[in-house]
């Protein structure tokens, strides 16, 4: 600063002494020299404000202005009147280009202020508070007016150009500081706010947010690979399957952040991918672009800190969704079994499980398929899609067939943007997302369930997941309630026969006996059965019971119930009817078994009935008294029918 007094002082004396030559010389404050690399572009959009000020420039003056670095290296350059100079360039070395006559060259080899009358002049600039050189402030060209002191014109104008720099330099020193306390701040408030965050979206909501705080003109994209539905967050896939050579793929791939800088004509676009990432593993990656300018090396920093803090705020969000998930489908799953377990009836169950598929999954379809015993097909047991009703499919179609020959379970989150298989069940329903999962007992596919929606993607991994645990449960169930309905059936069903169980026969009449109002009774046994099987043998013997059991069998509606009643003696129930109309039906069954069995026999029956007038109704009376009607077809010669006649 005393240099420049002390300059000032010796310009007053200039009147008197105009043509003494001053040692002039220009100060560059260090501050300026922060932006001597950025000033170029700062003094290009404040050119017209500064050189409109600039009240020493006379119109008459023809030339050029350079500025050349310690290097002697061109960094700024502007013309003036109608002085053409444009073998002058930027970034040049005057060095190369001058014969080393002019004014420039020489003030680079003797450090002062020099002038070539009517050519060039030059002054020295030096840098505080070293004071060595910093670099030339010069003027090409010749004045118009003569009288003119050509250096005193460059140096004025040389102060207010170091002037403006240091100005320039105090502005842009100020506005980076204000801009790095925002983002400390920022940073501050996003870490402290990420950390008590317990849902993934809102962890990607304030990373997204505290990022446009700051660069609200970045372009910002989220590549995830988990599918986060958000309406407010740029989200995009990230397609792993695709192996592309993104630079966001490059960054989760390497869990690094990715740089790339494309030039432009005017201004050059920086892009940037910074992983998202906690200590188990990548999650994501920001995917940024901006102009150049908007970053340097601390915003870079300022955005992997950010994206450190998201990344095990992500992870920890995610822990305690999944935690939480796991939780809430593990009571799911207990009281679904606890459910399963408490029917043992299929029908129960599938009703049971259907209503479920819809609830716990939001499915709009379900359809649940059982392979049929000793085919190669699969039924429809049960679907809210009517035109499934009875459906059967080979188990070489769909997704079932599918399902089926893989034994592993089916995801599906477009059908239309991959039909692969042909479904019947998505082009009934429309649907666009699919899970199929087998219902595995003992390793072998006993069904298939299946759940649709209409949006593409509606299911996710977890629900397949889920499904799938379930089908285990659903298919234990299944098991249970066939084994159950299997054993129910022996229980009932004589072995020999086939016919229904004594037993079973005394309850069932005792249920009719109390709901109806009448019934018949036939008690049939087999003439000379002694006789049978002291010729044949007990074997023959057994035949011919099965045969009579037979033609039993299909002369009866599925309303009547018969049975062994014991031995070789049969018996039937028949609801609604009187002895007269049973009568005919038992002299039908009589004349088949002649014609039939083989050897033949013949049998004797005893038909009574009961209505509700009757003083007592009991199965014992109805029995009583057919048995007493048999006794006397025995008495009669056999080969005959009577009915009860009490
Ligand atoms: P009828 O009834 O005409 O008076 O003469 P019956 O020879 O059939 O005499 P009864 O009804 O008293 O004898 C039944 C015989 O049937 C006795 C037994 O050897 C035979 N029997 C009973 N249960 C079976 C069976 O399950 N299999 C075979 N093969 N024989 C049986
Ligand atoms: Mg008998
Ligand atoms: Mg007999």
């Amino acid at each position: 600063m005393n240099e420049q007094a002390e300059l000032g002082k010796q310009l007053i004396k200039l009147e008197s002494n105009r043509h003494k030559p001053i040692n002039y010389r220009l100060i560059l404050p260090s501050a300026a020299l922060e932006v001597s690399l950025e000033f170029k572009k700062a003094l290009k959009s404040s050119y017209v404000k500064w050189s409109g000020q600039f009240t020493y420039l006379p119109e008459t003056l023809n030339g050029t202005f350079v500025m050349l670095d310690a290097d002697y290296r061109i960094v700024f350059k502007h013309s003036i009147g109608e002085a053409d100079h444009s073998w002058i360039e930027e970034q040049m070395n005057w060095t190369d280009i001058s014969e080393g006559h002019d004014a420039i060259s020489i003030c680079i080899t003797e450090q002062s202020a020099q002038i070539v009358e009517g050519v060039s002049c030059a002054i020295p600039i030096f840098l505080a508070p070293h004071e060595e050189l910093y670099g030339i402030f010069g003027f090409i060209g010749e004045p118009l007016q003569e009288s003119m002191d050509y250096l005193f014109y460059l140096y004025t104008y040389g102060l207010e150009f170091i002037n403006n720099l240091v100005l320039l330099a105090e502005t842009e020193k100020n506005r980076k500081l204000s801009r790095e306390i925002n983002k400390r701040e920022v940073l501050f408030l996003a870490s402290r706010r990420l950390h008590s965050l317990i849902s993934t979206e809102a962890v990607l909501t304030e990373v997204v947010q505290s990022l446009k705080s700051v660069y609200p003109i970045m372009s910002l994209d989220l590549y995830l690979l988990q599918d986060i539905q958000s309406a407010s967050l740029p989200i995009k896939q990230l397609d792993l399957q695709k192996m592309d050579n993104a630079m966001y793929v490059r960054a989760f791939m390497d869990d690094q952040l990715v740089m790339e800088q494309y030039l432009g004509v005017d201004m050059g676009t920086i892009e940037l991918a910074v992983p998202l990432s906690g200590k188990q593993g990548v999650y994501g990656v920001l995917h940024m672009q901006c102009e150049t300018d908007t970053l340097d090396p601390s915003d870079i920093q300022f955005i992997s800190m950010l994206a450190d803090s998201g990344g095990s705020a992500f992870e920890n969000a995610k822990l305690y969704e999944q935690s939480y998930l796991l939780i809430s489908e593990l009571r799911l799953i207990n009281e679904i079994t606890r459910r399963l377990n408490q029917s043992l009836s299929l029908n129960e169950i599938i009703d049971f499980v259907s209503a479920e598929l819809i609830q716990i999954f939001g499915a709009e379809y379900f359809c649940i398929l059982q392979r049929e015993k000793e085919s190669d097909r699969l039924a429809v047991q049960a679907t809210n899609m009517p035109a499934m009703f009875s459906e059967y499919f080979t188990i070489n179609s769909g997704f079932s067939g599918v399902v089926f020959s893989t034994k592993e379970p089916v995801i599906i989150s477009d059908y239309w943007a991959s039909p692969l298989v042909s479904s019947k069940l998505m082009e009934f329903t429309g649907g666009r997302s699919l899970i199929a999962s087998p219902i595995i007992v003992n390793e072998e596919v006993m069904g298939v369930i299946m759940v649709v929606h209409h949006k593409p993607s509606y299911f996710s991994y977890d629900n397949y997941k889920l499904l799938q645990v379930l089908s285990g449960h659903i298919g234990l169930a299944m098991t249970n309630a066939s084994l159950h309905a299997e054993v129910k059936r022996m229980v009932i069903t004589d072995n020999l026969t086939g016919l229904y169980v004594r037993h079973y026969l005394d309850e069932q009449i005792s249920n009719f006996q109390k709901e109806d109002f009448c019934g018949s009774f036939v008690l049939i046994d087999i003439d000379n059965f002694k006789k049978i099987n002291d010729t044949y043998g007990h074997q023959v013997g057994d035949q011919i019971l099965k045969q009579v059991s037979a033609i039993i069998q299909n002369s009866v509606r599925e309303s009547d119930v018969a049975a062994r009643w014991g031995g070789e003696e049969l018996a039937i129930y028949l609801p609604h009817i009187y002895k007269e109309q049973t009568l005919k039906i038992a002299e039908r069954i009589r004349q088949n078994v002649m014609k039939e069995t083989n050897p033949t026999v013949t049998i004797s029956c005893g038909v009574s009935d009961w209505n509700w007038e009757d003083e007592k109704i009991s199965v014992e009376t109805l029995f009583y008294k057919a048995d007493m009607a048999l006794y006397q077809a025995k008495n009669d010669g056999r080969n005959r029918i009577i009915m009860d006649s009490l």
